[in-house]
């Protein structure tokens, strides 16, 4: 309407007033007759997206996934408590009445945005922030299930090459074999100018693409462990075709990224078990060889690993809280913050204790000593002497430190693994093996003890990442490449 009287100003600057006249008559004349019943007047229906039966789904999963009642969900589908649903079948859903399309849910790659999941899915942003009750942009974290809506003869979608620095839209759909227009339309933009770098833009294609990233260079970014817990140790894997320098930060934790060669960098990283539960960005940055900067934010859950809080322990005063204890942590959390290039592990790590089983107290425990309030957490997992009193090397790595006597941590080693992963062992009665040694997976490195502040036989056995205790059974219970 506002662009239409714009036009006739313009047009009628160079008209005399008769035309004008006349002018004004037809356009008001049409706008009458656009809004005038012509013939039947056909109410018009409400439109409900459908969901297509998966094995295994019942009515009342239905109606609770949808967010609807399962009275309304039979009602709209001329269906009864006994009808029989068959994969394939097609439900309308009536909490999410005025949307259209076929609804799927998916897990949230990493890389979207509202934006993102609105082009692939070619579904208007709205219906996507009202399908999912979004608000706020933190929700779409990574692996979160979210509902999507296609629309039926819509085009399967794959994500573009992306923008280089200076490189216009237009110039990459020509590129890509598009057309322009078409792409323009598909991917929402107001105008094939307003390409952007660092923006995902989506094209037709045979196959559909889960992909929202493009980021020139890079072929894949992978995070590993995900959902996250508090304590948990998380891995950040990235491919690239041309050389990129990778730098992220996730709840405080900078991984260290170590060129594994064949274009892939690793980055290891450790959630403080102390974070609070939470949805954190993961901010990450590529810098390639021409200098220029890309940077990205995605939301990660870091869920709750339910610590328990152990009993008040009593020890020797000596050892809480001094500035002796001080200066050992200092000097333990110096040994393993250094990230060595080379992995010297490789698949699952075996129990150091023989065993395994035979655990008095686990990771991120909350605890106190001697009724000071001061609140600490376990920041390794303690195995008793069940079977034995061997300590074994779980995976291969280099001793780095053989410690006797420490006023917190008695008789410890330290063993590097490679790439920002070292493993501690506390209270050892005695050593068997020295500084500088390599150790294979399995060997002997000593022997169950009490020394330090420890109050009965046991071994600690501690993971670092980088400087951050994490839980070690996650190394026991599965691989890390
Ligand atoms: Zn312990």
């Amino acid at each position: 309407m506002v662009n239409l009287l714009i036009d006739m100003n313009d047009y009628t600057n160079s008209t005399s007033p008769s035309k004008q006249r006349f002018l004004v008559l037809i356009i008001v004349a049409i706008l009458i007759f656009s809004v005038l019943p012509i013939g039947k007047v056909k109410a018009q229906a409400t439109t409900y997206p459908e969901y297509v039966v998966v094995s295994g789904d019942t009515l009342s999963w239905i109606a609770l996934r949808f967010d609807s009642t399962l009275d309304d969900l039979l009602a709209l589908n001329g269906l009864d408590e006994n009808s029989m649903l068959r994969p394939g079948d097609r439900l309308k859903i009536p909490s999410l009445a005025g949307m259209r399309g076929i609804l799927s849910t998916e897990y949230v790659p990493l890389g979207s945005s509202l934006t993102s999941l609105s082009r692939r899915s070619q579904a208007e942003p709205a219906d996507l922030i009202r399908a999912n009750n979004l608000t706020s942009p933190s929700e779409l974290f990574i692996g979160r299930e979210i509902i999507l809506t296609h629309i039926e003869d819509a085009p399967l979608m794959t994500t573009m090459a992306s923008l280089r620095q200076g490189q216009s839209f237009f110039e990459a759909s020509v590129l890509a074999g598009q057309n322009t227009w078409n792409l323009v339309r598909l991917n929402r933009m107001a105008n094939p100018s307003r390409g952007l770098p660092m923006d995902t833009y989506y094209k037709p294609s045979d196959v559909e693409s889960p992909s929202n990233l493009a980021i020139p260079g890079l072929k894949e970014i992978v995070v590993d462990n995900l959902p996250l817990l508090q304590g948990d140790t998380f891995l950040i894997e990235v491919s690239s075709d041309e050389p990129v320098t990778v730098k992220a930060s996730l709840a405080g934790v900078e991984p260290v990224f170590v060129d594994m060669g064949d274009g892939v960098q690793m980055g290891y990283g450790g959630v403080n078990a102390l974070t609070e539960v939470g949805v954190y960005p993961l901010t990450m940055e590529f810098t390639n060889a021409e200098g220029a900067t890309y940077r990205f934010d995605q939301y990660v859950m870091i869920n709750s690993s339910n610590f328990a809080t152990d009993k008040p322990l009593d020890v020797d005063p000596e050892s809480v809280d001094t500035e002796a204890e001080k200066a050992e942590n200092q000097v333990f959390k110096e040994i393993v913050s250094p990230v060595t290039p080379v992995q010297q592990w490789s698949g699952l790590w075996y129990s150091p204790a023989q065993d395994a089983d035979c655990i008095i107290s686990t990771f991120g425990s909350r605890r106190t000593y001697n009724d000071n309030l001061r609140l600490y957490y376990h920041t390794g997992l303690d195995l008793g002497y069940c079977k034995g009193v061997d300590v074994y090397a779980p995976a291969g790595g280099t001793v780095v430190g053989v410690f006797p006597d420490q006023v917190v941590r008695g008789n410890a080693i330290v063993i590097d693994h490679g790439l920002g992963v070292y493993t501690t062992y506390m209270h050892l009665a005695s050593f068997a093996v020295e500084e500088g040694d390599v150790v294979e997976p399995g060997q002997l490195i000593g022997i169950i003890g009490t020394t330090g502040r420890s109050t009965g036989p046991h071994l600690h056995f501690e993971v670092d990442i980088h400087g951050t205790p994490v839980n070690p059974l996650t190394w026991l219970r599965r691989e890390f490449p």
